[in-house]
């Protein structure tokens, strides 16, 4: 079956004045550099690996500290290419240490990127896939938004690199890292755009650069049965999966996209996903939306769904947004839900909800400062019609 991506929305990706080499594979690399004629052919691969170094272990984005590059070699590199991050828009810090970045790709391509502590090992960065999301799921504010385009490697990629500038983490530590996990759980449907995931995670999983292991990077899908061997085959990434609900006509209402894949398929899909073993589970995903998914019998059949497949559950307490009919469960009846996983054998189960100081929920940062420039605007607007002409 093939998978279909609804690109009536999406508007081309803004090309740059000069090539950034920081987000290119290797081979991308090596190529780049041949093509521009900054190297020899027969150069290219050792000069590669020589600003792989620069770039993903230490972090320059200046040509001109690559000290054993020759000179006129780093001049000629600096005339063709660049090396620099895209604009912080926006940028914010929780009381728990959770960090919120509003980055700018390019004119009007707004991601964000939030780094949350003590998850994984040290600290997981969720990262986004797409600008926007085709898929309506009805309790996500991603869905809801206007644009939609796939995110390039480069700028997945971008988001590792900013968070990383801003937590301090270059040279790549081999120890004590703050950032250590990657969680493809911002904007967008990361399975719809799984050859820029797919390079992004070779980069990012590149020992010698950031060196972030497969297995510490995880892949969230809403369920795109048909790409979830590709996935496995070509990331070996950690799977995690939108569930959301027990039964086709509840998950049909929330993830729209499961009327084409239904539960079934979903299952028999993960069941057959590359790797899978005790010692890589797969995350299931289920937002706890008051009255419509978080009775104890749902709970009960969701242990029924899992059964035989090596799983972890994460119960997300819903996050409202403006406009949203949905409600976050109350919190005993979250704990009542998650009292039966745990009998089952699920341990700790519910997320804690973090950063709510600065509105952590992924697609939140992008609307609320939105809406802050708006009423910027808004209050510009009014000045200017209030002040007299002269
Ligand atoms: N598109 C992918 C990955 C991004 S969404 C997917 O759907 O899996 C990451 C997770 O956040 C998903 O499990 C999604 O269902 C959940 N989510 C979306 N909106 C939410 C909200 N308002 N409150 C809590 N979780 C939400
Ligand atoms: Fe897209 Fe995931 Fe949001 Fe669904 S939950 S609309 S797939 S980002």
């Amino acid at each position: 079956m093939g998978v279909t991506l609804d690109l009536t929305r999406v508007s081309a990706p803004a090309v740059p004045a000069k090539p950034n080499l920081a987000g290119l594979t290797r081979k991308a690399l090596a190529e780049a550099l041949i093509a521009a004629e900054v190297v020899r052919p027969d150069k290219a691969k050792m000069r590669a690996s020589q600003l792989w170094r620069w770039m993903h272990h230490y972090g320059l984005t200046d040509f001109a500290a690559m000290t054993d590059v020759a000179k006129e070699t780093r001049a000629a590199l600096a005339e063709a290419f660049t090396l620099a991050r895209p604009e912080i828009v926006e940028r914010q810090i929780s009381k728990d240490g959770t960090r919120k970045w509003l980055i700018r790709m390019a004119p009007g391509i707004e991601v964000e990127t939030v780094y949350i502590p003590d998850v994984g090992r040290a600290g997981a960065l969720c990262v986004s896939s797409q600008v926007g999301c085709t898929l309506n799921c009805t309790f996500c504010h991603t869905g809801t938004q206007a644009l939609v385009r796939n995110l390039t490697a480069a700028e997945i990629v971008a988001q590792v690199q900013v968070a990383r500038d801003d937590l301090g983490e270059w040279p790549s530590p081999k120890e004590d890292r703050r950032l250590s996990n990657i969680v493809f759980m911002g904007m967008g449907e990361p399975l719809y755009n799984l050859d820029n995931v797919a390079d992004a995670i070779d980069i990012i999983a590149d020992n010698e650069g950031i060196a972030i292991s497969r297995r510490r990077i995880t892949v969230s899908t809403s369920g795109v049965v048909p790409e979830l061997k590709a996935l496995g085959e070509r990331t070996q990434a950690m799977l995690a999966i939108s569930l959301h609900a027990t039964n086709d006509p509840l998950r049909d209402k929330l993830v729209p996209l499961n009327k084409k894949y239904p539960i079934a398929e979903l299952m028999a899909g993960i069941r057959a996903y590359p790797g899978l073993g005790n010692a890589r589970r797969v995350t299931f995903e289920y937002v706890m939306l008051k009255g419509v998914n978080d009775s104890p019998a749902e709970a009960k059949a969701l242990v029924q769904l899992l059964k035989g497949i090596p799983a972890k559950i994460n119960l997300i307490p819903f996050n409202p947004w403006p406009g949203t009919d949905y409600a976050c469960s109350d919190w005993k009846t979250i704990e009542a839900f998650a009292a039966v996983l745990n009998r089952a054998g699920y341990a700790s189960p519910i997320r804690t909800p973090r950063g709510r100081d600065i509105l952590a929920a992924c697609g939140q940062l992008k609307s609320e400062s939105e809406k802050l420039r708006a009423s910027a605007r808004r209050k510009l607007e009014r000045a200017e019609a209030e002040t007299p002409a002269s």
